[in-house]
């Protein structure tokens, strides 16, 4: 393994700030490490997360709200997309999204993940009726909507309505906690014919890039990530990662970064394919940890790897994401989340502290000009419930029941 001149094994007393990022040769050498070298990373990047963030793994209390899941993309990967007039179809009504959103409150959630599938205004004309009868122009004003239903209900939201436009930003800032879209891959290789991105125009590289460059110009808390197992090859994951990276030294607003694995399932098109191995998901994370720094945060799903927990702690990541006592993971219906305080025990076995986190992450709270004012006072209450939990001990155990 070659991680000269990256400086990216500190000793131990020596500050984060003296870390220097992996350059992207030498993050591009290590996209195939096996055996020996990938210990050697995935030993590198623990040092340098206990570094930045120690042994705590955060996550954050949510609800699933899948706000549509209408899509005019068909990505070869998706079980969540419909068409219009397919079974299973389904867009939330004002009504059900407060009804959610209540229940989950009760739950003591404080996130609600509002999901959803791409432009489908662009597909469906019944959607583009529903959405004219509620008086909004586009889908992302719908998701303002929703976003203030659950604000209401004092639940922070965080929206993740695909590709959204400078003004698209602007608008849901000022109703969202933080806002996320995954890169997925930069690799245009696979918008091509044959390849899992083929029918999504939404999944062009260069549009999604600048989605995150420009949420970092307006100062928005930030979630993006990629998605491994799609056929991208593994120096294509690592280009991804050094994209991501980039934009974060530029701008500054990333606030974590999922690395989520492909699950094989048998109604896609990729039913056949081979999920990513844990020690590709574990070089991933470690070069994530390694390009993108001690105080960076990186993110796998528990759900999607949950025999491999221990693995992937020892790999660098430091937080699971949102798990929901109430709702399931729609993208991945068959991946139950974990019970918090099963993960918080499979946390201590390995050395490891759970820890509650709102869907802010709480080093983006007191940054100028990353909460908007119409925002703060939810955040500030939703912070202040969190740490008391932490305090109390309930940010890794207890649970209502459903
Ligand atoms: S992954 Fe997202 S963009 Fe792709 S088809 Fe599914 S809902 Fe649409």
């Amino acid at each position: 393994m070659d991680l000269a001149g990256a400086h990216a094994q500190p000793a131990a007393r020596e500050p984060a700030e003296a870390w220097r990022p992996l350059e992207a040769e030498a993050a591009l050498a290590n996209a195939r490490a096996a055996g020996a070298a990938l210990e050697e990373l995935r030993s590198a990047a623990r040092k340098l997360r206990d570094l930045g963030k120690g042994r705590t793994i955060t996550y954050s209390r949510k609800a699933f709200f899948p706000v549509t899941n209408l899509c005019r993309d068909r990505c070869a990967y998706c079980t969540f997309r419909r068409d219009e007039g397919e079974d299973g179809a389904w867009t939330m009504t004002p009504d059900e999204l407060r009804a959610w959103a209540e229940r989950a409150r009760h739950l003591d959630c404080v996130e609600a993940l509002l999901c959803l599938g791409d432009k489908p205004e662009a597909a469906f004309p019944g959607y583009r009726r529903f959405l004219a009868s509620r008086g909004h122009p586009s889908t992302i004003e719908y998701v303002a909507e929703a976003s203030r239903i659950a604000l209401d209900c004092g639940l922070l939201p965080h929206s993740n309505p695909g590709l959204m436009t400078a003004d698209d930003l602007a608008l849901l800032k000022t109703c969202n906690a933080s806002l996320g879209l995954m890169v997925e891959t930069t690799s245009t290789r696979l918008r091509g014919k044959g390849h899992a991105h083929y029918y999504a125009p939404d999944k062009e590289p260069a549009l999604r890039l600048a989605v995150l460059e420009e949420a970092g110009r307006q100062h928005i808390p930030f979630t993006t990530g990629l998605l491994i197992g799609i056929g991208e090859t593994p120096e294509e994951r690592v280009e991804t990662l050094v994209a991501i990276a980039d934009v974060a030294q530029r701008f500054g607003g990333i606030q974590e970064v999922i690395v989520q694995n492909f699950r094989a399932k048998p109604e896609v098109p990729m039913a056949t394919c081979d999920d990513p191995s844990s020690e590709e998901l574990a070089r991933t994370v470690a070069i994530a940890r390694l390009l993108l720094g001690p105080d960076a945060n990186i993110q796998i799903p528990p759900n999607l790897s949950p025999d491999a927990l221990a693995y992937l702690l020892d790999s660098g990541i430091n937080d699971f994401g949102g798990i929901s006592p109430l709702t399931p993971d729609y993208v991945n219906p068959e991946a139950p989340w974990p019970h918090i305080a099963g993960l918080a025990r499979d946390c201590g076995r390995a050395g490891y502290r759970l820890a509650e986190r709102p869907p802010i992450y709480p080093e983006f709270i007191d940054r100028p000009g990353f909460v908007h004012p119409d925002m703060r006072a939810a955040v500030l209450a939703a912070r202040a419930e969190i740490d008391e939990r932490n305090h109390i001990g309930r940010g890794s155990g207890e649970e209502k029941q459903r």
